[in-house]
């Protein structure tokens, strides 16, 4: 199967993407031609981003509480964890400005998983900082195309 196919099977076919190109990855087949194609590259990468994108916006419109709010955004970081990334970012969603709490937790950039960000509550590692915010928490893309690069990157199926 050629490079070209194989990107259309696993694009058109949404729900095991990563494990399709994963395991081809793994295969050793076609890997210098996966990682010379810088497009390809792009692609994995944005398809798991727009995969995590799509699943926080979803339960930030059902979050009801901020306690459900915090249980979310730790639970995403246990994934990232579980996927082998090791660093986060605080990132703000929405039309509104973040508030001077989240803005300084913008502003230290990426950090490692385990990094205490500040919260009205105490120090926390993942939003929400308060009730009502509109915060999230996103992982470093760079570092997910290098464990792809690497052969480190772990699908994470949902446990
Ligand atoms: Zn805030």
């Amino acid at each position: 199967m050629s490079l070209k196919e194989i990107t259309k099977e696993v694009f058109t076919r949404y729900g095991l993407t990563e494990e399709e190109i994963i395991a081809r990855i793994r295969a050793g087949v076609d890997i210098k031609e996966i990682l010379d194609d810088n497009v390809f590259m792009q692609k994995v990468s944005e398809s798991v981003k727009s995969q995590i994108r799509d699943l926080t916006e979803y339960r930030i419109r059902s979050i009801v509480s901020f306690e459900i709010g915090t249980a979310e955004m730790n639970a995403w970081l246990k994934q990232f964890k579980s996927m082998g990334l090791t660093q986060k970012r605080w990132v703000h969603y929405g039309s509104d400005i973040p508030c001077d709490v989240c803005q300084a937790n913008i502003d230290v950039g990426y950090v490692p998983l385990d990094y205490k960000f500040e919260g009205v509550f105490g120090p926390i590692e993942a939003p929400l900082a308060h009730p009502h915010g509109h915060c999230g928490i996103v992982y470093n893309e760079e570092e997910l195309k290098k464990l792809i690069r690497d052969g480190k990157f772990k699908v994470w199926t949902g446990e």
